[in-house]
């Protein structure tokens, strides 16, 4: 499935598997989009995620060319890229209700001009779940709107499809579903898939293991096909394997662990890829510094060892807890803000994301 955007993965395993993974975080846009690269760039990204619009809100936001310059004088100080967005959480392309059905493909479109007008690297989405469907009804149903959506692109911003833990009949959570969309879709060159780690242990990849990991990636290999995916989110899972339930954890402190992860990030099949976080944070405020040296400590290319990162979490993590309930601070545009507890993520930790 060699194509003009596949990365010359055989040559950067025999280079250097490890220092090519750029690793990044999701980070807020709270007080202007440019101010995302500035966080990510105090962090020591070398890859990024953000919220291109309201992610609980079916209206898309148009950015005022005052903002795009902003983000470009931003994008040109701070070499953090690349940057996605990730999609909003109302998508459901498998929707038999027609207005969502409509509403989450013209949210895929105004995501893909906002993608463009910040020359992003791609959108990153959830498909969405069968509800009630037939699989084989609802693939055909998820690939008419993905070839809409895209079809009413004028940009070349690729679309990549996140794998899902599987709660709720989510779509996503065998990779063969993904590959199924991606055939009823022409196998379109501008559609790539995105690797959650918590998802795919929730799924039931027991990440923990080589085997299990070689397991998943032999999964990959022949659905999807490595070469498709362009991203990883890296994320530990509050929840256990084969949960289906979609709970991310800080690196180290879930159930895939760290050895699990060292093993994932340190695998010459993902080589080269933007691995960006999406953990809730040692203060509850999303991804941190902390996680951040955790996974560059992994990687052996941050400035501490695995010992020094897990001392300082553990610092951050102990001066939330005596700030106790003061942690209420969430991005703003994040899926932990107001709007997102009242959808039903009350549950959740500030900061988490799905
Ligand atoms: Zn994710
Ligand atoms: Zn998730």
């Amino acid at each position: 499935m060699a194509g003009p955007n596949s990365r010359p993965r055989a040559a950067s395993v025999v280079a250097s598997p490890v220092a090519n993974l750029r690793i990044g975080a999701h980070c807020s846009t709270a007080g202007g989009v440019q101010r995302a690269i500035e966080r990510a760039a105090a962090m020591g990204c070398r890859s990024v995620q953000i919220f291109g619009t309201n992610g609980r809100q079916w209206k898309a936001r148009h950015h005022r060319s005052e903002e795009i310059a902003a983000w470009e004088a931003a994008r040109a100080t701070h070499d953090v890229g690349p940057v996605f967005s990730h999609g909003i959480y109302l998508i459901n392309l498998g929707s038999t209700d027609s207005r969502i059905y409509a509403a989450s493909i013209r949210s895929l479109i105004d995501g893909l001009r906002i993608a463009a007008d910040l020359k992003l690297a791609g959108l990153i989405f959830h498909l969405g779940s069968y509800g009630d469907g037939a699989p084989p009804a609802v693939i055909a149903r998820v690939a008419q709107g993905l070839r809409h959506a895209l079809d009413q692109s004028p940009n070349s911003v690729p679309l990549l499809l996140e794998n899902s833990a599987g709660s709720a009949r989510m779509l996503g959570a065998r990779f063969a579903d993904l590959a199924e969309v991606l055939a009823a879709t022409g196998n379109d060159e501008r559609l790539r898939v995105c690797v959650d780690t918590a998802h795919a242990f929730a799924a039931g990849s027991d990440l923990r293991t080589a085997d299990g990991l070689e397991a998943l990636l032999a999964t990959v290999r022949a659905t999807v096909g490595l070469e498709r995916v362009a991203a990883l989110h890296v994320n530990d899972s509050a929840a256990p394997c084969g949960s289906q339930r979609d709970r991310h954890a800080n690196l180290g402190e879930g159930e895939i662990g760290l050895d699990g992860l060292r093993l994932a990030l340190n695998h010459p099949a993902f080589a080269g890829l933007p691995a960006m976080l999406e953990v809730p944070g040692f203060a509850g405020d999303g991804p941190d510094m902390a996680n951040m040296e955790i996974a560059r400590a992994m990687l052996g290319v941050g400035r501490l060892t695995l010992l020094g990162a897990l001392r300082r979490a553990r610092r951050q993590a102990a001066g939330s807890a005596s700030q106790g309930a003061a942690s209420s601070r969430g991005p703003v545009d994040g899926p932990s803000g107001p709007a997102g507890r009242r959808a039903g993520h009350a549950s959740k930790p500030v900061g988490a994301f799905n």
